[in-house]
């Protein structure tokens, strides 16, 4: 098998499309190679190299002399060689898995440095600071990630190799006065570099290697390891990511930012990944290695005007301090665009005045940029509309509908700090100061913001816990800003007027002290943040123009209709303007809880015979009558699917002495009568009891009322010229009698209000498919109703036999032994549930092929569950109000798709 692919001097082994197997810094390092743009020579071991370790425990035989060819076609190119004392040649090495995986595994730098090849790069440079400099960060990475982490060592928090060589380093330079690493002598360094290799002899009982192929491969062994380390294996099951992929490792020559004012490293995006505009943007840093940048360790400067911010606003940027290099890297970026059709991630160096390329990826972008730049993209001839549709999803959509903070509150509030905002949106919460603080107080239902100086990969778990992030240091690329726009979190970071002290749980600022658990707020769209709670607000997207634009593409590349569960007007004009076409489910028994109503209802569940319940019903015929006026005003001319009443009527019973008390008087019997009447309605299983259509049949002045209300009202707007167009909906039928009952009740009511009113109106009334026996008699329902509209709730309930309201009791070890590979309550369960909707399908169309069938369970507004309606054929999906865009969108990606 072929191990290794060599890249350098124009020409490379692999390309863009053998990410699987070289791992995507390495498919895009050949790309760019080939491309003829300029990356230090290197070769990228194959993740199939990664699986044979991973499975093995050693290496396939020949990898060590292919290993050995390779780096001699580096030694050539770069006229260096590897260990030699008078001219050494320095490796990098790296991971880079299929899928980008930020921070989560390791990388050495500056391997071959040794006792013997010091002097010779010291000669060569001329720089005894720079090459010390260069020796104590190989120290540091190889101890850290060679020494202890891939060797399975845990320490305590505050106890790893890392704080404790970092810990020297700023006593140091306490020492020397030295207020930032650059102020340190070579002398200092190269005594700090023996004081690093005593401790580390001291932890780990052995010495720092001084041979440069000891270190090449106890680098090369540690990456792969880092593929199941513990952060990468956690991060791999919040993304979803298979454990069976395996990284790649990357060695590349090094080139050196750190050598002198002549040299800088900076990372940058083609296009500005949190707001989307068409600006390359970037930051960068004079005379330092890349880790500065990426690491959040000293904050960066931006790379142009357009990459100005609140904290880096006054330093020097790039295109005026070395403006032949920006431009030779502006027409690199564009290349990159140009040539990947999408927003690069790039990392470059400048060593001497030569500039060279690191890295390329699909760079990570937010909600709000991901909208934009894929309609932008577009506008600009770059992508077809499909790509454009394919590059958003449902959590880029759920992250700019998420809330923002109250401008008017906000304005009057005193701003505590400043930071670079690098995840939009607001949030407050309580200050946590550890990632797992911060975890186990959100188990507890507290809202936290995570604050730390800077986050590491070890935080990810604290991270996703938290409202928002907050960081003393780093910039737009540190590790708290690439994992939060990943996540669509708020987030701020690069906060410098903060002092945090992790020991004593503090944060001070400005005089200001506030404590672990007290309150904060965070705008990570402006980088402003504030002491105490500030109310949220619903984002207002007409405004939002690139929205706007993606939601009509959806439109015009979707076949499924989109329609919203909603039971008030207002929901319904939200809906509207969120792009329902109609709703799908108006569950009147939402209407019914209201203060004034509810007396009503229960007056209604305890009568004793049918003139009193018929008394107790009728009170409630104009507060219906009212409702569905405004909710199908707000939608017409489109339909509105109202269901008949349906939950089981124990949830409407009084449960408080007083509440007791009152209904008894109310209904002029005693205490005890009262209490009688409520036992004699319990019930063993509710949720299978006397509910839906059961209570239509039981108590038909129900069925009678509602149909009245629904139909008056449609009278009402006819008679208003507006367009009414009511679905009259039965729910929980199980044979056709019981349809076929019930449907007699409404047209008699339609015909009659049709008479009374002397107005048309049009309707259809229809059935809900919410039980395995609907689904197998679809056929003959078919005969009698209007439409369907699959309850998938309850078909799940009773497919599965899984109560809705306990599964929470044992869904947890389920999909923790793998019984259930994801809850079907949330997404649906294609070979069961599914294949009955199927069947329900093809029986209902093929007694009327015209049958309107939608589908109304929460699995509506699920993308994966829209993509199976999609193939079904099913008219419509219905979902709540905020998920209609991200339906919208999933209903166009199903038809792109297939
Ligand atoms: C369903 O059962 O899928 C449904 C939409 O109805 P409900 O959730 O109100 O039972
Ligand atoms: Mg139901």
């Amino acid at each position: 098998m072929k191990n290794i692919y060599f890249f350098g001097d124009g020409k490379a082994d692999g390309s863009a499309s053998d990410k699987n197997l070289l791992g995507g810094k390495g498919a895009n390092l050949a790309e760019m190679t080939n491309l003829g743009i300029p990356v230090p020579p290197g070769f990228t071991i194959s993740t199939d190299v990664c699986q044979y370790y991973m499975e093995k425990g050693v290496y396939p035989e020949n990898l060590e002399r292919q290993v050995q060819s390779s780096l001699s076609q580096i030694e050539k190119i770069m006229g260096q060689i590897f260990g030699n004392a008078e001219n050494p040649l320095l490796v990098s090495i790296r991971s880079g898995a299929r899928l980008s995986m930020p921070g989560m595994m390791e990388t050495v730098l500056n391997v071959g440095l040794t006792s013997k090849t010091i002097p010779g790069l010291i000669e060569k440079s001329s720089d005894e600071r720079f090459v010390y400099d260069a020796y104590r960060r190989l120290i540091t990475m190889y101890a850290d990630v060679v020494m202890e982490k891939a060797a399975n060592i845990e320490p305590a928090e505050g106890e790893g190799i890392r704080e404790k060589l970092d810990e020297i380093m700023v006593s140091l330079k306490k020492r020397d006065g030295a207020k930032i690493d650059g102020d340190l002598s070579a002398q200092s360094l190269k005594e700090l570099c023996e004081m690093y290799k005593s401790i580390i002899h001291k932890t780990f009982k052995c010495e720092f290697p001084d041979d440069p192929y000891s270190q090449l491969w106890g680098g090369i062994t540690a990456v792969f390891k880092s593929w199941n380390g513990k952060r990468a294996e956690s991060y791999r099951n919040i993304e979803n990511i298979p454990h069976h992929w395996g990284t790649a490792v990357n060695i590349q020559s090094m080139i050196f930012g750190n050598m002198g004012a002549d040299c800088a490293t900076g990372v940058a995006f083609t296009r500005n990944p949190a707001t989307g505009e068409n600006n390359f943007y970037g930051e960068w840093l004079p005379n330092a290695q890349g880790e500065d940048v990426v690491a959040g360790i000293r904050t960066p400067n931006p790379l142009n005007h357009m990459s100005r911010s609140f904290e880096s606003g006054n330093r020097p940027n790039l295109e005026e301090t070395m403006p032949e290099i920006y431009i030779k890297l502006d027409s690199i970026q564009k290349q990159l665009e140009t040539h990947y059709r999408d927003m690069q991630d790039i990392e470059f160096t400048i060593q001497n005045k030569s500039l060279w390329m690191l890295q390329t990826r699909i760079g990570k972008r937010n909600g709000t940029a991901a909208i934009r730049m894929a309609v932008e993209m577009v506008e600009e001839d770059l992508i077809d509309e499909k790509t454009a549709l394919m590059r958003v999803n449902e959590d880029h959509l759920d992250e700019i509908m998420h809330p923002m903070l109250d401008m008017n509150v906000e304005k009057q509030s005193k701003v505590l700090a400043v930071g670079l905002p690098a995840g939009p949106g607001g949030a407050s919460g309580q200050i946590a100061f550890t990632a797992d603080d911060a975890e186990s107080w959100h188990k507890d239902g507290k809202q936290v913001v995570l604050v730390r100086s800077e986050t590491s990969p070890e935080d990810v778990h604290g991270m996703y816990a938290s409202e928002a992030i907050l960081t003393s240091k780093g910039g737009m690329t540190s590790h708290a800003a690439l994992v939060a726009r990943g996540w669509g979190k708020c987030c701020v970071v690069g906060c410098s007027a903060l002092t945090i002290s992790t020991k004593n749980k503090t944060l001070s600022v400005n005089g200001i002290i506030l404590n672990e658990g007290d309150w904060l707020t965070v705008n990570g769209s402006n980088g402003k943040i504030y002491t105490g709670q500030i109310p949220l607000k619903d984002v207002n997207l007409n405004e939002n123009l690139y929205f706007n634009k993606l939601m009509k593409m959806t439109d015009r590349h979707r076949k499924l209709g989109i329609r919203t569960n909603a039971d008030s007007p207002e929901d319904a004009h939200r809906a509207r303007e969120f792009g329902a076409e109609g709703i799908g489910l108006c569950r009147t028994e939402h209407m019914f809880f209201d203060p004034e109503r509810i007396s009503a209802i229960r007056e209604m569940i305890v009568s004793n015979d049918e003139n009193e319940r018929r008394k107790a019903i009728m009170k409630l015929l104009p507060y219906q009558k009212k409702d569905f006026y405004g909710i199908l005003k707000a939608m017409a001319p489109h339909p509105v699917t109202i269901r008949l009443l349906d939950p089981p009527l124990h949830e409407f019973l009084p449960q408080e002495q007083d509440q007791m008390q009152r209904l008894a008087k109310d209904l002029d019997i005693s205490a005890d009568e009262l209490q009688s009447r409520i036992e004699n309605l319990h019930e063993q299983n509710p949720m299978l009891g006397h509910r839906g259509c059961r209570l239509g049949i039981s108590y038909p002045e129900i069925t009678e009322m509602q149909a009245q209300a629904i139909f008056e009202a449609s009278a009402q707007l006819e008679k208003e010229n507006e367009s009414p167009f009511p679905e009259v909906m039965v729910p929980l039928v199980g044979s056709l009698t019981e349809f076929v009952h019930q449907r007699k009740i409404i047209d008699s009511v339609a015909k009659r209000v049709k008479e009374e009113s002397g107005t048309q109106f049009k309707y259809l009334v229809g059935t809900m498919i919410e039980l395995p026996r609907a689904c197998t008699i679809a056929n003959q329902i078919a005969e009698e109703a209007q439409f369907f509209s699959f309850g998938t709730n309850d078909l799940t309930q009773t497919t599965y036999g899984f109560s809705r309201d306990d599964i929470g009791g044992f869904l947890p070890d389920y999909l923790e032994r793998k019984i259930l590979p994801h809850d079907p309550f949330q997404s649906i369960d294609k070979d069961g549930v599914g294949a009955l909707v199927k069947m329900g399908i093809e029986k209902g169309r093929a007694v009327n092929p015209k049958l309107k069938i939608g589908i109304c369970g929460e699995h509506g507004g699920d993308p994966k569950s829209i993509i199976f309606f999609h193939e079904t054929g099913l008219d419509y999906v219905s979902c709540s109000t905020f998920r209609v865009p991200i339906a919208r969108l999933a209903a166009a990606q199903a038809e792109i798709q297939s």
